[in-house]
């Protein structure tokens, strides 16, 4: 059987943190499913429409293995209803640690056979975060090292002056 993962996020946008994820994900799972999150107490920067676009367009290459959805319950719903047996969260520092360690244990109330995966970046993507992105595009800098060009391109047409 085939197994599955499901990763959830903002995506606003996909970075090359959550790629690497990604990549790393697929060398565990067999099929991803991102979950693209609505999350009320966040606004975005780009619609769901736009997020779904560069994350497709960003994982072209491993596409056969990847679906993805938008969030419209529960993350662990998601996941049970879609067969995945584990949500892929992304590790950068120690700051990430209290909001997961929450998240998980809540999500292990809610449904104790959905387990939690935790994967760390490249060291060169610890640091980045796709607020960041949107921190340094505010004052036009450089996000050649943080986005593909094609995310990055986007990104710099929200914050044209
Ligand atoms: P959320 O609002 O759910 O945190 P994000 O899109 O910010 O959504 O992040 C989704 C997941 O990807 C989180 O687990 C986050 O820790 C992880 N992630 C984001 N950027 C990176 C990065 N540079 N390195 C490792 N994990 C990352």
């Amino acid at each position: 059987m085939a197994k599955i993962g499901l990763y959830p996020g903002s995506f606003d946008p996909i970075t090359y943190g959550h790629i690497d994820i990604v990549k790393r994900a697929l060398k565990i799972f067999d099929k991803l499913i991102i979950l693209v999150s609505v999350n009320p107490n966040k606004t975005t920067l780009f619609s769901q429409e736009e997020r779904i676009d560069m994350i497709k367009h960003e994982l072209l290459e491993c596409i056969d293995k990847i679906s993805i959805i938008t969030s419209k319950t529960l993350t662990v719903k998601h996941a049970k209803e879609l067969g995945a047996t584990h949500i892929i969260r992304g590790l950068r520092a120690l700051t990430d640690f209290e909001y997961e360690f929450q998240m998980t244990h809540a999500n292990r109330v809610l449904d104790k056979t959905i387990d939690s995966v935790f994967l760390m970046t490249d060291n060169k993507f610890s640091f980045l975060s796709s607020s960041t992105v949107k921190e340094i595009a505010a004052f036009q800098g450089d996000l050649t090292n943080f986005l593909p060009p094609y995310v990055k391109e986007k990104v710099m047409k929200k914050y044209q002056r």
